[in-house]
């Protein structure tokens, strides 16, 4: 993380030719998570924590902040919690936003099915719970500096146009919907799209109008995938997961249509929103690239052959080449908060393992999760370890054959760990739920 944090100072001092050390939020500060129970909040919080905040996160129930603490056991201290039963009511987060320096907001509902009401199920939620946390700030706590909120690919996408070829999406697109024709659009996945762009055109609306004292920088990812960290049930999967799951349980007998053409792993969107608190107010675009469901049939088929084998993942040998499709331009992203991304083959191991673990779980059967060696993205240094969720490391297939398991630890030096601090700790066996370590065998 200090390798990311300094690329970020660099590039703002770079940029605004100001001081990289005037930070609008602080090491120690506490910052607001809303929705900390999701898939995609559990990562954020695992990157604030690894960047030094303190987080308070807003829940649904005393139930969902309880198995939070649980999984946070080493964090106890850095970690409290506000219910916030929902986030339409208006004050819903006036008590929440107490105390805070900066408000990561990701609470919003993600899904692509058809709604009878899109403006209660998906238009209401999102603009009205983006809009009433934005007043809480203002009515409670006017020192607050920065609000990052979790926007979309969604809001920049134009479904009208269909695949684009030879079209590359940045931060300048604006999926075009208007609210009325959200308000009656037939098709679930424009209804959450239309959602998504018109909550975050509502954040930024809110800023030029009002001028708080806070400033907004948005996160636009795409299909988010990647090992689960929050508390999961297969039955009751988000969206983006069950997206993945569906090739692995048998329901898909042969590789389906891509939905949507470009990806992010979750590991990295938790990253780009912490490095968002102290970035320049801006959209960012944050995307590994262009991805399509033959690729992942390809990952898997590699890696867990008996799934192709069993029928459980779809054959992707003689699948059709996918039709010419739009591009995507991440480059914002990697100038500005510093990003490097996270590879497909590491994120689809690291998420059907985790897939595979949570099956076996719920089935109180037991799974060991395939070594694998793994490369730090950002140094391209080679880390022996597992690929574990969080520690900033990169999958890389199969353990090589010199490789044993043995004791807890990776060999780097102490001090040396080229994956950061908290990454050496999970090696060292420090983190909760470590298992089958495994170490060069010299
Ligand atoms: P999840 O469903 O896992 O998380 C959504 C979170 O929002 C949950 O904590 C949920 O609480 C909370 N929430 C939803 N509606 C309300 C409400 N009315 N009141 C209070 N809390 C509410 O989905 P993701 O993690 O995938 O999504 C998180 C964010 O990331 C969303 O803003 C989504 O649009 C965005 N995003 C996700 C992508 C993906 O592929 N996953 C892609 C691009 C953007 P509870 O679980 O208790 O219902």
């Amino acid at each position: 993380m200090e390798t990311i944090t300094k690329a970020v100072h660099d590039a703002v001092s770079a940029i605004t030719g100001q001081d990289s050390n005037a930070q609008l939020v602080k090491k120690g500060d506490w910052v607001l998570l809303t929705g900390a129970s999701g898939f995609v909040a559990a990562h954020c919080l695992t990157a604030l924590l690894d960047a030094g905040y303190k987080v308070k996160c807003s829940v649904r129930s005393q139930e969902k902040a309880d198995e939070i603490r649980k999984r946070r056991a080493s964090h106890a201290d850095k970690l409290d919690f506000v219910i916030v039963k929902d986030i339409v009511e208006p004050g819903a987060h006036d008590e929440a936003v107490k105390g805070v320096t900066a408000v990561v907001h990701t609470a919003s509902p993600f899904t692509l099915d058809d709604k009878e009401d899109n403006r209660k199920y998906l238009l209401d939620p999102a603009i009205k719970g983006t809009v009433g946390v934005l007043e809480s700030i203002v009515a409670h706590n006017p020192s607050i500096k920065r609000v990052v909120v979790t926007s979309s690919f969604a809001a920049m996408i134009d479904l009208s146009k269909g695949l684009r070829p030879g079209y590359t999406y940045s931060e300048a697109d604006w999926n075009p919907i208007t609210y009325d024709e959200a308000v009656k659009v037939k098709n679930g996945a424009a209804a959450y799209c239309a959602s998504k762009k018109l909550a975050e055109k509502a954040a930024w609306d809110f800023v030029e109008e009002r001028k708080p004292n806070f400033t907004v920088a948005t996160i636009c990812p795409p299909m988010v995938y990647g090992p689960l960290e929050h508390s999961a049930r297969l039955d009751a999967l988000n969206t983006s997961t069950a997206d993945v799951y569906r090739l692995i349980n048998g329901s898909c007998k042969t590789v389906p249509e891509t939905s949507f053409y470009a990806w992010v792993d979750v590991r990295d969107v938790g990253v780009a929103h912490a490095a968002a608190l102290n970035a320049p107010s801006d959209r960012y675009f944050i995307t590994a690239g262009n991805f399509t469901y033959t690729q992942m049939c390809e990952i898997i088929a590699r890696h867990f052959p008996q799934l192709v084998n069993s029928g459980m993942t779809p054959n992707p040998a003689g699948a059709p080449p996918p039709p010419e499709h739009y591009r995507v331009d991440n480059s914002r992203s990697r100038r500005v908060l510093g990003m490097s991304y996270r590879t497909l083959e590491s994120c689809m191991i690291d998420l059907v393992n985790s897939l595979l673990k949570l099956k076996a779980t719920e089935e109180g059967t037991h799974y060991e999760a395939a070594p694998v060696s793994v490369t730090d993205v950002r140094t391209g240094d080679e880390h022996r370890s597992h690929a574990l969720p969080g520690t900033g490391l990169t999958g890389m297939g199969s353990a090589p054959k010199e490789w044993k398991e043995t004791e807890n630890l990776c060999d780097c030096k102490e001090g040396e760990c080229k994956a950061g601090e908290s990454s050496r700790k999970k090696c060292q066996g420090h983190m909760e739920g470590h298992s089958a370590p495994i170490v060069l065998n010299k």
